[in-house]
């Protein structure tokens, strides 16, 4: 194996088969439609042949997460909270006026900015101890817990 492996983004490709044609090593032709990571040796044949460019090439080993400094995590974590008491409030005109498009699009937009805030805060990247902290608390949840298991036997931490 590489260095790292191909992943195909399925919402652009356009299924015309030329990354199946160049790949050595038939990783690229999965039934899950997905690229298999146990055979991918990395070449970076298909990335380079796909038209659509529906395929990244991806390191195996992330790197190290940077630290981050806890008084702005906890200004993050404070303008998350205000964004959603927003969301709060727009649900709230949004069951009053359940076809305003203004209303649904200020929601997405507000909850697209939390997801930012929660990737600079740290909590974002699947190594990071952050997530593996967050993914050990919701294994107290019995309905989730297998599913949260089988995450973290396949997340390395990588502070
Ligand atoms: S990187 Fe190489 S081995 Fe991996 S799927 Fe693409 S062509 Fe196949
Ligand atoms: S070459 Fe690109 S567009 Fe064509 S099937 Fe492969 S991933 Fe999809």
């Amino acid at each position: 194996m590489g260095k790292s492996h191909a992943y195909r983004n399925l919402k652009i490709c356009s299924k015309d088969c030329l990354c199946l044609f160049v790949c050595p090593t038939g990783a690229a032709n999965n039934e899950t439609g997905q690229i298999d990571f146990n055979t991918c040796i990395g070449c970076g044949a298909c990335a380079a042949a796909c038209p659509a460019k529906a395929i990244t090439m991806v390191p195996n080993k992330m790197p190290a997460q940077q630290k981050k400094d806890s008084k702005m995590v906890s200004e993050l974590f404070k303008i998350a909270d205000s964004k959603i008491e927003e969301i709060k409030i727009l649900n709230y005109l949004l069951k009053h006026n359940p076809n305003n498009h203004l209303i649904k699009a200020l929601i997405h937009s507000n909850k697209v900015i939390i997801e930012d805030l929660m990737r600079e805060a740290g909590y974002m990247l699947p190594q990071s101890k952050n997530t593996h902290n967050l993914l050990n608390k919701l294994k107290s949840n019995s309905d989730i817990k297998d599913k949260v298991e089988q995450l973290l036997d396949k997340l390395e931490v990588n502070e």
